[in-house]
């Protein structure tokens, strides 16, 4: 049975399988074959890989020849959807719910294709929660990127030319991301405040030191611990709520999302207006439509002074950890299923019948009812 891991596009620092995880695999009786050069960038030589036990193949083509299994970061793209042998798995963060023309290509290729954003959140999968992982990077980098723009300290100094009190941080939406990123402000030795509308989130906000602002929305909880989108009449009272908090921060991490949905807009021009120059937003949704309303995607903006960075893919930015942590999700992800040497998919299983968005030449999206209705 051969697992393929190919080089990810431009711009991708990434790796789906580090040399760690070949080990693994060629333990649950894979034959693992690396692109040259696949995990240069996340700091994963070819000698590394070989090391462990894989083969590494130079022809970008022929390495999918003969492939079960192909692992990814991103989804491939045209050139290299036209390489995908039939009835190949492939697995890797394909964007199901904003990609159909991709699915329906997957689909005419026969091949059976794991989306791991749709792994449930149940226990037994959460060594596969590959978007955990990757928003635990998201949390973590978003931080130093908003310390090292501001042109303050984040602790509070007592120093001979006196005293600098602490960087207030605020941060809106605390789920991974956001409790990473109270986490990593705190350590770093700012006051802390955070807002998010899930009940849930108090406890985990205040057992990390930081000062719950939120308030609970009933209808904002959705299902498997995510949230869902508001009504009018809340958004006007989380914008009230959050006016005066925002206009008080000197920086602002943003990381609240919807799962299948564009990411609500929590902090307006108005409420940039109210920020001090030298302020600092972090929109950690800005790939999903942004938090603040003056985001541009990929973009730094500043706006009466204050700087509103709209970051994509902040994991391929801390490489060589990213890469170990989504390694690991795949290998737990894909051991189970390699047995007597092949690999088989059990569509009744939980977590594979949630992540299987095609299979047998038919695009299976609409399977699960919280993803159909939140595609809609
Ligand atoms: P997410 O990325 O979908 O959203 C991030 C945060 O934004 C969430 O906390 C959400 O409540 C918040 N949010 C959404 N709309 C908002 C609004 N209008 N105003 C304020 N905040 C808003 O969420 P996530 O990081 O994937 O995690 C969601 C929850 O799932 C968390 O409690 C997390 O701990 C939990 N979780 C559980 C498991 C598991 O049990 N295996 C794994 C991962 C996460």
């Amino acid at each position: 049975m051969k697992v393929v891991v190919v080089k990810e596009r431009a711009g991708e620092s990434r790796v789906a399988l580090t040399p760690d995880g070949v080990q693994k695999l060629k333990s649950a009786g894979a034959d693992v074959s690396v692109q040259s050069g696949a995990g240069v960038a996340a700091g994963h030589t070819d000698a590394a890989y070989t090391a462990a036990g894989a083969t590494i193949d130079h022809d970008s083509a022929a390495i999918y020849t003969n492939a079960d299994v192909v692992l990814r970061v991103l989804a491939p793209d045209r050139d290299e959807m036209e390489l995908l042998p039939r009835n190949v798995v492939l697995i890797g963060f394909l964007a199901p719910m904003t990609s159909p023309e991709l699915l329906s290509q997957l689909a005419q290729r026969q091949v059976t294709a794991l989306a791991v954003e749709l792994i449930p959140r149940i226990t037994r999968a959460q060594a596969m929660d590959a978007l955990s992982s990757q928003a635990t990077v998201v949390g973590y980098k978003a931080v130093l990127n908003a310390a090292a723009a501001s042109g303050r300290f984040f602790p509070m100094l007592m120093t001979a030319a006196g005293t600098i009190p602490p960087a207030k941080v605020l941060v809106i939406g605390a789920g991974v991301a956001g409790l990473m990123s109270i986490a990593t402000a705190r350590r770093l030795g700012a006051v802390v405040q955070a807002f998010d509308i899930r009940a849930a989130a108090k406890e985990q906000v205040e057992s990390l030191g930081a000062n719950f602002v939120g308030f609970h929305v009933a209808e904002g909880e959705g299902q498997g611990g995510y949230a869902q989108e508001v009504s009018e009449e809340t958004k006007r009272q989380e914008h009230e709520h959050l006016r005066k908090l925002v206009g008080d921060s000197d920086v602002v991490i943003t990381t609240a999302q919807v799962p299948g949905r564009r990411a609500p807009v929590l902090v307006t021009r108005d409420m940039i207006e109210a920020m001090k120059p030298g302020s600092v937003i972090v929109d950690c949704a800005a790939e999903a439509g942004g938090n603040c309303e003056l985001t541009e995607a990929g973009k730094d903006v500043i706006h009466n002074g204050v700087l509103i960075q709209g970051p994509i893919n902040l994991p391929g930015t801390v490489p060589t950890h990213a890469s170990f942590m989504y390694s690991r999700n795949v290998v737990a992800l894909l051991t189970p299923l390699l047995k007597d040497g092949k690999v088989t998919i059990d569509l009744q299983d939980d977590v594979i019948g949630a992540a299987c968005v095609t299979h047998n030449g038919e695009v299976r999206l609409g399977h699960r009812p919280a993803v159909a209705a939140a595609a809609k």
